[in-house]
């Protein structure tokens, strides 16, 4: 909890802001104080619905240092429109979109302070908990909640910075249930662990790609793409899977760059013919851009070209960060300015 601790030499997620804000959902409205309030722990019930029937679901984005010294969240709106979907698909009230952003920037602005230079960024997790404490709801959405907003100073995701990861693709196992590919629930992650601790242990990967029925979708916590000097691929929407916020960016700054996108499904045969000739890599907020030098499958292992991050996946990874961070314009209006 001090601003001298080094979000690049902790791991990522493990320090915090000193402030958060909190809203409580009772009797059908959520009430607001109006302000942060100092980081302490919550009291909860120990029949609190979200520990007994996980009525969860969260967000992740982030504010950036400016070139300038200022600091900005990038795609606010963005992520305050998926959480009200998450928090819809929970069969819970969501809060008006007015009411999440400015839990989000009070907090964010009573933390900023803690925002890093760039490559470092100030992580911000709004979550949604149901409170009621009632171990017979299994069926019923929480009659209480709280919403609230903390904030994380991080470095790099992937401990030593930007470089090609290993992914297994999992053909037999889902990542989570269809209904709910799309939420950004916690259930969801608990599901995706031990597929992606197997495959860690069996096949030395860093990220398990899930790809049922021969569908390559995404990871535990990152979207997917193919890519070469004239073309990106990634999966086509839908609810099967999480509608990443950094996936909609990297999009529009391919469609700015010239390059043909295309939205639709990826056999795994066609990954796997990619890698003699194209690049790949994940995204996500946490993350940003991530490389994949190699991919396996259940007996065979394929290189991604040389092995190496390449030359459109960095020029992408630039473009995003260069607008992040206000090195290069803002045209399509991304930041928000504290
Ligand atoms: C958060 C997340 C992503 C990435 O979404 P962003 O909005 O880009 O951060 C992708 N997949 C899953 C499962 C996620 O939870």
């Amino acid at each position: 909890m001090s601003e001298k601790q080094d979000p690049f030499s902790a791991p990522f997620g493990t320090l915090f802001g000193d402030h958060m804000s909190v809203a409580s959902y009772v009797d059908g409205v959520y009430d607001y104080p109006g302000a942060a309030v100092p980081m302490e722990n919550f009291s909860m019930h120990p029949a609190a619905h979200v520990l007994h029937y996980a009525s969860e679901c969260f967000e992740g984005l982030k504010a950036h240092r400016q070139v300038d010294g200022s600091v900005a969240i990038f795609r606010l709106q963005d992520s305050v429109e998926r959480m009200l979907l998450s928090i819809a698909k929970l069969r819970a009230t969501p809060p008006s979109a007015e009411l999440l952003s400015q839990l989000i920037i009070d907090a964010t602005t009573a933390n900023a302070s803690f925002t890093p230079d760039a490559p470092g960024s100030l992580y911000i997790r709004p979550t949604f908990i149901g409170t009621a404490a009632n171990i017979g709801a299994a069926a019923t959405p929480s009659s209480e909640a709280k919403l609230y907003v903390i904030n994380s100073p991080v470095g790099d995701y992937f401990p030593g910075g930007v470089r090609p990861l290993s992914i297994f693709i999992e053909t037999d196992i889902p990542r989570t249930t269809p209904q709910f590919g799309s939420v950004k629930s916690g259930a969801n992650y608990v599901m995706a662990l031990g597929p992606t601790l197997d495959a860690k242990r069996d096949h030395v990967a860093d990220q398990v790609l899930f790809a049922s029925g021969d569908d390559v979708t995404e990871t535990g916590a990152s979207n997917f793409f193919l890519c070469d000097e004239e073309r990106l691929i990634t999966r086509n929407l839908d609810d099967s899977f999480l509608h990443g916020i950094t996936r909609k960016s990297i999009i529009q700054i391919a469609h700015d760059m010239g390059l043909a996108v295309e939205e639709r499904s990826i056999p795994v045969d066609e990954l796997k013919a990619w890698s003699e000739h194209g690049e790949m890599f994940l995204s996500g907020t946490a993350a940003v851009i991530a490389p994949v030098g190699t991919v396996m499958t259940r007996g065979e292992t394929v290189q991604v070209g040389d092995g190496q991050p390449g030359p459109t996946t960095l020029k992408l990874r630039n473009a995003l960060t260069d607008i992040q961070t206000g090195a290069a314009e803002d045209k399509h209006g991304w930041l928000t300015p504290l």
